[in-house]
Formats: C-alpha cells, sequence, structure tokens
C-alpha cells in the first residue's frame, strides 16, 4: 500500500545495508514497521544482533582509511550529491516518515529540508577544519595543532526525528572524514534506509556509511558502545537511555556525544506580546504532537496575563487539525505508539486528581488508536507530575507567576537543560532573563529555533555535546599536538 504512495517505490528499502550491500538478519528474523495512524504494518526489517553489528564496525573500520585519505572537498562533493538527492527526493521521504511515524506532511516535508541542511552545512564546513600554530617557549622548537578525524563512529538515533538526528551526527561525521554505523529506532527504521540508499545513488563508497536495523536495541548498543574500534558514540534518545550508553562507553574511553530529554520552559511575561506568544506556544508544543525534546513542557504565565493567554491558547489549539498525516491540513497527528498516549493520560490524570483544569482536551481524541486530544491545562502547579517530567504528547500545562525571580526558580527548577523560551518586549529583562536560565538554547519571542548554523545542544542531565553550527563537526575531530624540536 505503502509503495503506491511513492513516485520512486525503491526507497522503501526492507533490508539493512552493510558495506555497500543489502542483507537480511543471519537468522532472518524480522520485525514490523507499523503506521502509529492505523495500526497497519508498513514493512519488515531485519532484525540484527551482534554479528551482524560487528561486521557493520569492521565494514567502517575497513573504509575508514580511503575516506579519511580523501580531501575534505572530495568528500564534499559527494555530501552535497547526497544533499541534493534528499532533496530531489523529498516527497517520497515525506510519504515515508509521515507512514511510519505519524507527522503530518507537511512537518515531515519539512524535516526532510532540515534534515539534508546538516549535510550541505557539514560538507562546506568539512573544508575549515582549521589547525593551529602555536607560539613556542623556546626558540628551539615549532608547535602546531592538526585536526584528525576521530575514526569509526556510531549514531543511534530516536524515532521522533527519523531524519534529521541521522544526518545532525552522520553529516559532520563523513565530511570530518570519520565513517559511520547507524542504529535507527525501531519504529522508523525506513527513513534511514532510504537515506542509505540516496548516500549510494551518490556514490558514498561502501562502508562509510552502515545502517543496522533491530528491534533489540540493546543487542546491538552494547556491541557499538563495548567495541574499541568505535572511537566515538553520538546518542539522541531519552536521558535513562544516554546514562547507560554513557556508562557502557567508559569501558573503551569512548567520545560521547548526548542528547537527551528536556523539561523547557515556556514563560509569558506580562509585557509580552500576547499573540505573538500564541502563535509561538502553537509551533513549539504542539509540533509534532508535542513529542519533540524541545517542546515547551511546561508554559509558565505571569498573573497578569494568564487568563487572557489561556483563553488565546485554547481557542487556538481548539482549531487545530487531528488526523492521518497523510490528510491535508492536517496538524497534529498521532502519538507514536499505545505507551506514548498511557503515558500522557496518567500525566494528565495525576494533574487533574492534583486541582489541574483540562480547558480543552484532556482525553484520548474521538479518532481512537494512538490519537491525544490536544489539551490545555490551567491551575497546574509544581508539585505535578507534568512540572518533572517530559510529556511528549500535545498538552499544555500553564503555571501561573508572580515575579521574573519567581519565574526563574522554577525554569531552572529540573534536571533538564535544553531549550527554554520566554516572551518579553523588555530589553533589560530579554537580557537578564536569558542569561540565568539554565539552558543550552533560549528562544527569546521565538518558539522555533532549530537550525544548521547553530549549536544545539543542552546543559545538566540533557546532555554533552553541540549539533550543527561550526561545534558540531568538532565532536568528530581529535587534536593533535606537533612538537617539532631542534630548530
Ligand atoms: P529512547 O532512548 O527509548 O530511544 C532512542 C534510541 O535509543 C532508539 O534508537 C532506541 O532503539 C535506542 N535504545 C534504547 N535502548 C537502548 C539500549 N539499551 N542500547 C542501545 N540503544 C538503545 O528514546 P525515544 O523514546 O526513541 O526518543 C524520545 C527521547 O529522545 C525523548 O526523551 C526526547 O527528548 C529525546 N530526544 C532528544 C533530542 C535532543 O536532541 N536532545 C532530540 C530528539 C529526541
Amino acid at each position: 500500500m505503502s509503495i503506491t504512495l511513492l513516485k520512486d517505490a525503491s526507497l522503501l528499502k526492507t533490508q539493512a545495508f552493510i558495506d555497500g550491500n543489502w542483507v537480511a538478519a543471519d537468522s532472518g528474523a524480522e520485525h514490523a514497521v507499523v503506521n502509529p495512524a492505523t495500526g497497519a504494518e508498513i514493512a519488515r526489517v531485519p532484525d540484527m544482533g551482534a554479528t551482524e553489528t560487528e561486521r557493520a564496525i569492521a565494514a567502517a573500520d575497513a573504509a575508514l582509511p580511503a575516506w579519511r585519505a580523501k580531501t575534505a572537498k572530495e568528500r564534499a562533493a559527494l555530501l552535497r550529491r547526497w544533499h541534493d538527492l534528499i532533496l530531489a527526493h523529498q516527497d517520497d521521504l515525506a510519504v515515508l516518515m509521515t507512514l511510519e511515524q505519524g507527522k503530518p506532511l507537511a512537518e515531515a516535508k519539512g524535516e526532510v529540508a532540515y534534515g539534508a541542511s546538516f549535510i550541505e552545512w557539514f560538507a562546506e564546513e568539512g573544508k575549515r577544519v582549521y589547525g593551529e600554530t602555536i607560539p613556542a617557549p623556546s626558540g628551539d622548537k615549532r608547535l602546531l595543532v592538526i585536526k584528525q578525524p576521530v575514526g569509526v563512529t556510531a549514531a543511534i538515533t530516536p524515532w521522533n526525528f527519523p531524519i534529521a538526528m541521522i544526518t545532525r551526527k552522520v553529516g559532520p561525521a563523513l565530511a570530518a572524514g570519520c565513517t559511520s554505523v547507524v542504529k535507527p529506532a525501531e519504529a522508523t527504521p525506513l527513513s534511514a534506509l532510504a537515506l542509505a540508499e540516496l548516500a549510494t545513488r551518490a556514490g558514498l563508497p561502501a562502508g562509510v556509511l552502515n545502517v543496522v536495523t533491530t528491534a533489540r536495541p540493546a543487542a546491538v548498543g552494547d556491541v557499538l558502545t563495548g567495541s574499541p574500534i568505535v572511537r566515538k558514540l553520538s546518542f539522541t534518545g531519552s536521558t535513562p537511555v544516554g546514562k547507560r550508553l554513557m556508562a557502557a562507553c567508559a569501558g573503551t574511553v569512548k567520545r560521547v556525544s548526548l542528547e537527551l530529554g528536556g523539561n523547557a520552559p515556556f514563560i509569558v511575561f506580562d509585557d509580552a506580546d500576547l499573540d505573538a506568544a500564541v502563535r509561538g506556544a502553537l509551533a513549539s508544543k504542539y509540533r509534532n504532537a508535542g513529542q519533540t525534546c524541545v517542546c515547551a513542557n511546561r508554559l509558565l504565565v505571569q498573573d497578569g496575563v494568564y487568563d487572557a493567554f489561556a483563553a488565546k491558547l485554547a481557542e487556538a489549539v481548539a482549531a487545530m487539525k487531528v488526523d492521518d498525516g497523510l490528510e491535508n491540513g492536517t496538524q497534529i497527528g498521532p502519538l507514536i505508539n499505545e505507551a506514548a498516549v498511557k503515558k500522557v493520560e496518567g500525566l494528565v490524570a495525576d494533574a487533574v486528581a492534583k486541582g489541574a483544569k483540562a480547558v480543552l482536551g484532556g482525553t484520548r481524541h474521538a479518532k481512537g488508536g494512538n490519537f491525544y486530544a490536544p489539551t490545555v491545562l490551567t491551575g497546574v502547579t509544581t508539585d505535578m507530575a507534568v512540572a518533572q517530567e517530559e510529556i511528549f504528547g500535545p498538552v499544555a500545562p500553564l503555571f501561573r507567576f508572580r515575579t521574573d525571580d519567581e519565574a526563574i526558580r522554577m525554569a531552572n527548577d529540573t534536571r533538564s537543560g535544553l531549550a527554554s523560551y520566554f516572551y518579553s518586549r523588555d530589553i533589560g529583562r530579554v537580557w537578564r532573563v536569558a542569561e540565568q536560565l539554565e539552558y543550552g538554547m533560549v528562544g527569546i519571542n521565538e518558539g522555533i529555533i532549530s537550525n544548521e548554523v547553530a549549536p544545539f545542544g543542552g546543559v545538566k542531565e540533557s546532555g554533552v555535546g553541540r549539533e550543527g553550527s561550526h561545534y558540531g563537526i568538532d565532536e568528530y575531530l581529535t587534536i593533535k599536538y606537533l612538537c617539532l624540536g631542534g630548530m
């Protein structure tokens, strides 16, 4: 059924990609990829384990010397072709993504372009990996710094951005001269495999990029983290899994980049442009049905504008169209699976039991399945579970605050520190609040902040390292110090 929706049916790949070959699991085992909007099976992909992962690592290792030896310009030309092919197949990639992930087609198209932008950016950035000369403390020496690729890298990625979370890692890795083994999320392997197909069409040599699919992430993850050949792991996903992987990487002292969960505050001060704040909240909260790590998780609204903001937000959210992401005009699709719906239900029940009021939604959506009704909760307080847990659903909890200090205290009262947002037109307040928020990213009068040229990443338990921007390629480079003596 899905094939009929694709202009290029060969983008639907149902085998994993190792050493330039499309392969099944050694055991022949497969797992189903399911459309979260309908529950229908879209395809089956290999359920791989340790041996196939070892083979993928060996392939990446074998491909490394020749890939590393290419000039940055040569690598950039290949990456540029890959980028162009991704954009040329934007519609098909978007359909595949919506089918396996559920997000509205327009958002999926946006993610394809956003994902491709990392490949283009890093292809160019690879040409700017500059070294350094350092004035020596004695005249008989010359000191130099060169930067080199870290080697074989691994990427473990989540289902909520099935393309962009891969290109954000593989783009800089390949541009820097590293090779890569990717383990996509079990729910969304088809986007990853389609990317690999386009990479081969672009001429990427065998082994430079490998994609291992599995329904048993720990079986693959244990090999990726334990292997002495893999010199770096980049992970995007939940904080508990990230902590486990970080610990597992200690055995081989691997470099790690971790992009973990968030608990973003979205602060609306009383001098905010309320209509702009509502637009920002809609984009930040309800994009991808609330399943993004940078989603507004807690809306902190100042006393004087609380009721007006709540009314405007509820009115705007009520007008959003909830449906299968493939349907025209859909703004909110299904959640990824039943467990995700149950989690959201539990958080809303906890809040309501402790005194919050659902002024909109508060239940599963009438469409049933994995659909949850867009929800606005008022009267939310910090003793409720939504204050600390990532909701990952279309639920906006509105907390009330009185002073700037109280807002900052509430905003920072979390172990996460990824994205934060606030709306104010007072320039002094803008500076003070921006400086005091303990977050890796701050959106000021803006609800959507990610792009390829800016550093994405968190502080505290939201992770280590940065993706995108000129900082992003450093994650895939080692610094080598050369000391020339005998001058
Ligand atoms: P998850 O941690 O369950 O899964 C992420 C990836 O880790 C998947 O590929 C999964 O198969 C794999 N995985 C799970 N257990 C593993 C193990 N034991 N060993 C190796 N791999 C393992 O997270 P998820 O539910 O897929 O994604 C949602 C989470 O990701 C949210 O917490 C969200 O905030 C976070 N996220 C963060 C960012 C960011 O950049 N900070 C971006 C997107 C998503």
